[in-house]
């Protein structure tokens, strides 16, 4: 489910007027309900009570400091990805020992500073990246918790720089060579204790099929290394996609739609049907990293239109918001739907590109979209903005960052402060002459 709904014309997240947020906040302006957090997580959480198992809430889809901090309150660990993502997760009362640390360039102080915290484990993702796990516990006198990565060389059937579980992918280690990885690191690394095994196939899977085809492939793969070196948990990594094509009207994640297969959502449901009879005879904790599912339709931008401009190709609705605040449409040909904050009942749809006031070709919200007419001053609220929305967010042409809410019931909480442009030259020095 998401909390965005038109409440008499006017669109609110849960019980707060967006109007109201955005003209006392400014735009643009993300904005997040802890509701839909709430209930995705209760929902995958009670999905998979069969089994012992743990959910990593992956902190790279939404790093926020009171996001994370819900995800904490509700017992839930961290997947993380660098020092600065650990060091958010105790900034905001999670806990280390809960966190498993993924990436494939993990450094020697990021290595020392997990280690300190005591981290639950190191995802590792090479040999090499091991030897270097194991020389740095031995420096500070610990064992490391470690587990490998395994790429099971499954197609995730999703945009291809979200695929990761294939060959030809950077991730993990082959799944041909995973044993005799494991056989080295028992052998010749003192400083490490095996731990566990993990995958991440890749993101915004709208089909089980991948998901079940990688689980059955790893299986038997996790009871040798449970029956050798006893390991502890099967991490199967995040990827649960969300529904981005009229979102706003879908609602439930449990709907289905007159849609094409690929835009058709994975129930929670359906997920855990699939996925618990063939892990739960594994006897072991089972760690999950849903990222996107866990925040994506929590969040909307609110963006201002600044003007019209009416070319002999196209209509352009020249908006606040740029590929700096939201990247995903020119990254990863990502679609959100755009929705004015006042309902616009009955009016005819006018086909426009919706874009941003960055010096680039590819800053684009929307292209060719149908919406209703909009004027200058009216805002627009892109939805489903909640995953790699802030988080990759950038200064570029020296924009500053967005401001960011986070709506509890009929309470809109400011857990970021819009950055002025103090903080856009903070740290630069001049020349001295
Ligand atoms: N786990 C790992 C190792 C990842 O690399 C990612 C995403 O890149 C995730 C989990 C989260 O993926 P998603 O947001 O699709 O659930």
């Amino acid at each position: 489910m998401h909390s965005f709904r038109y409440i008499q014309g006017r669109l609110h997240c849960e019980n707060v007027d967006l109007e109201s947020l955005s003209a006392k906040h400014g735009t643009p302006l993300y904005v997040y309900s802890k509701e839909t957090i709430t209930d995705h997580y209760k929902r995958l959480d009670g999905a998979l009570d069969r089994l012992d198992h743990l959910i990593c809430y992956a902190v790279k889809a939404n790093s926020n400091l009171a996001i994370l901090q819900t995800i904490a309150d509700l017992g839930g660990g961290f997947d993380i990805v660098s020092g600065g993502e650990l060091y958010r997760v105790i900034q905001a009362g999670g806990r280390a020992s809960q966190c498993t640390f993924a990436g494939v360039g993990k450094t020697r102080a990021e290595i020392e500073y997990a280690l300190q915290q005591g981290i639950y484990s190191f995802n590792a993702e090479s040999e090499a990246e091991l030897r270097q796990i194991n020389e740095v516990a031995g420096s500070l006198g610990k064992k490391a918790p470690v587990a490998l990565r395994v790429n099971p060389n499954v197609d995730a059937k999703t945009h291809k720089y979200i695929s990761t579980g294939k060959s030809e992918n950077k991730f993990g280690v082959d799944f041909d060579r995973i044993l005799d990885a494991y056989a080295a690191i028992a052998t010749e690394c003192e400083h490490l204790e095996i731990r566990g095994l993990q995958m991440h196939i890749g993101s915004q899977l709208t089909s089980i099929d991948p998901f079940v085809e990688a689980a059955k492939k790893v299986a038997p793969l996790v009871e040798k290394l449970k029956e050798r070196h006893h390991i502890k948990f099967f991490s199967i990594g995040g990827g649960l996609g969300i529904v981005y094509r009229e979102s706003l009207d879908s609602g439930d994640q449990t709907w289905w739609g007159e849609k094409e297969e690929a835009e058709r959502p994975l129930t929670i449901q359906s997920y855990a049907d699939a996925l618990v009879p063939i892990l739960e005879p594994l006897k072991l904790r089972i760690l999950l990293e849903p990222g996107r599912f866990m925040v994506g339709n929590a969040g909307a931008l609110l963006s201002k239109v600044l003007y019209l401009k009416k070319g002999n190709a196209k209509k352009f609705v020249i908006v606040d918001a740029g590929m700096n605040d939201l990247i995903r449409p020119a990254l990863y040909e990502g679609w959100h739907q755009i929705t004015p904050l006042q309902k616009a009942e009955g009016a005819e749809l006018e086909k426009v590109d919706v874009v941003g006031p960055i010096c680039e070709t590819g800053d684009f919200l929307a292209q060719d979209r149908e919406l209703p007419p909009v004027q200058a001053g009216d805002t627009l609220a892109v939805l489903s903005a909640g995953a790699y929305g802030f988080t990759m967010a950038s200064n570029y042409n020296s924009r500053p960052l967005a401001a960011e809410i986070l709506v509890d019931g009929s309470e809109a909480h400011l857990v970021r402060e819009r950055q002025t442009l103090d903080d856009l030259v903070r740290g630069e020095h001049l020349v001295q002459k």
